[in-house]
C-alpha cells in the first residue's frame, strides 16, 4: 500500500524563493531551493523517539530538547541552497566550511565577474591592538577618503591588466592572477541545517570578520529564521547566545559568588591568570574571556574588585 505523502513546504521560505539580499556594496544572497521544515526535523526525530503527540507546543520542545542536547542528525534532514555572490577574501573564509556543496563561478572557463568591493570612506577600520585577527574603530573621513581614492585607482589598473591580457590572447585561467581579493565571485552553496547552524554560530559570531559576518547574519536573521523558526529560536537561545563555563570558570566563579575574595585572588595566582611584570597586572587570555562572562552575569571578576 502507498501512504500517500504531502511535500512539507515552508510559506515563508517560498515567499522570499528567488529575492536578492544585498549583502555589502554589490554582493547577495538568494534562496534557490531548500527542503524539509520544522516539521521534518520533529519527523525524523520521532522515528528515533516514537509518534508522542503532535501539537506544535510540542515539536517545540521537541526541537528544543534536541538542539540543546546535541541530537544533530534530525537537523541534517533540512537543506538549503543558496546562490551566493561574495568578494573572493570573504569567499575564502567562507569555503573552510567543508560540509557544503559548492559550484562557483569558474574564472578559468568565464571571464570574471566585473565587480570588486569597495569600501566607503568612513568604512575603513583600523587594526585593533588587543587582538591580532580584530579591527577596532574607524578612520576619519580625510585618510578615509585617501584610502578609498587609493583603491580605485587599483582597481582601475587591476582592471586594465586583465582585460588587456585577454585582448592580447592570454588564457583567461592565467589572465586573472593579479586579480584584487576584493573581486566578486559567485557560487551555489548547499548545506544541511546542522552544519549551517554550526557555519552561522562561527560566522555571526563577533570575533568573526565584519564582512562575512553580514553574510551570515543576513543568512540567519533574513532567510534561516524565516525557513525553520523553533529550530532558529533553539539555536539563538541554546547555541548562538549560550555561554560556556569550564571547569576553571565554575571553580572561580563560585569562589566570587560565596565572597572569598581572597581565596579568589589566590587562585587566580596559582593558575596564572594574573601575574604581575614590571609593575603591573598581566591577564591571560582566559582570564580575558572569563572577564566578558563575568560581566554578562553582572558579577565582578578578582582584578577589577
Ligand atoms: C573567527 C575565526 C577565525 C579563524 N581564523 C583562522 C586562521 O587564522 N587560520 C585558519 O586557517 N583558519 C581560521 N579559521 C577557520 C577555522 O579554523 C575553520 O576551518 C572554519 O571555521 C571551519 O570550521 P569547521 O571545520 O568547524 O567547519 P566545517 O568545515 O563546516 O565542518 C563542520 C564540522 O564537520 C566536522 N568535520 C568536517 N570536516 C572534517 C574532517 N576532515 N575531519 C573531522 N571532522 C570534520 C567537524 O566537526 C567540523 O566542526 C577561523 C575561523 C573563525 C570563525
Amino acid at each position: 500500500m502507498t501512504t500517500q505523502l504531502i511535500r512539507p513546504t515552508s510559506p515563508a521560505l517560498d515567499a522570499i524563493l528567488g529575492k536578492t539580499f544585498r549583502v555589502l556594496d554589490d554582493g547577495f544572497v538568494r534562496v534557490v531551493d531548500y527542503m524539509g521544515t520544522d516539521s521534518s526535523i520533529v519527523q525524523a526525530a520521532r522515528v528515533s523517539y516514537g509518534d508522542g503527540t503532535k501539537k506544535v507546543s510540542e515539536d517545540r520542545a521537541l526541537i528544543r530538547y534536541l538542539l540543546r542536547n546535541y541530537h544533530t542528525t534530525p537537523f541534517e534532514m533540512c537543506t538549503l541552497k543558496l546562490h551566493v555572490r561574495v568578494p573572493m577574501d570573504t569567499w575564502r573564509q567562507w569555503i573552510r566550511h567543508r560540509t557544503a556543496s559548492v559550484n562557483e563561478y569558474s574564472t578559468r572557463y568565464s571571464i570574471a565577474i566585473d565587480g570588486a568591493q569597495m569600501t566607503k570612506p568612513d568604512q575603513w577600520r583600523q587594526q585593533a591592538q588587543d587582538n591580532k585577527q580584530g579591527s577596532a574603530g574607524y578612520f576619519d573621513e580625510v585618510r578615509g577618503a585617501e584610502l578609498s581614492a587609493a583603491e580605485q585607482s587599483l582597481h582601475a589598473l587591476s582592471k586594465d591588466v586583465y582585460n588587456s591580457r585577454l585582448e592580447q590572447g592570454v588564457a583567461r585561467e592565467q589572465a586573472r592572477k593579479d586579480l584584487p581579493l576584493s573581486t566578486y565571485t559567485e557560487a551555489f552553496w548547499q548545506m544541511d541545517l546542522h552544519n549551517l547552524l554550526h557555519f552561522l554560530a562561527l560566522r555571526m559570531d563577533a570575533h568573526a570578520q565584519l564582512e562575512i559576518r553580514q553574510y551570515a547574519e543576513t543568512i540567519g536573521e533574513q532567510i534561516v529564521s524565516q525557513w525553520v523558526p523553533m529550530a532558529w529560536e533553539a539555536f539563538k537561545d541554546y547555541r548562538f547566545g549560550r555561554m560556556t563555563l569550564s571547569q576553571q570558570d565554575q571553580e572561580l566563579l563560585a569562589l566570587i559568588a560565596a565572597g572569598k575574595d581572597q581565596a579568589a585572588a589566590e587562585w587566580c595566582k596559582e593558575k596564572k591568570w594574573l601575574r604581575t611584570k614590571d609593575g603591573k597586572d598581566i591577564l591571560s587570555r582566559e582570564a580575558l574571556e572569563f572577564t566578558d562572562k563575568v560581566t554578562r552575569l553582572g558579577m565582578t571578576p578578582p582584578w577589577e574588585g
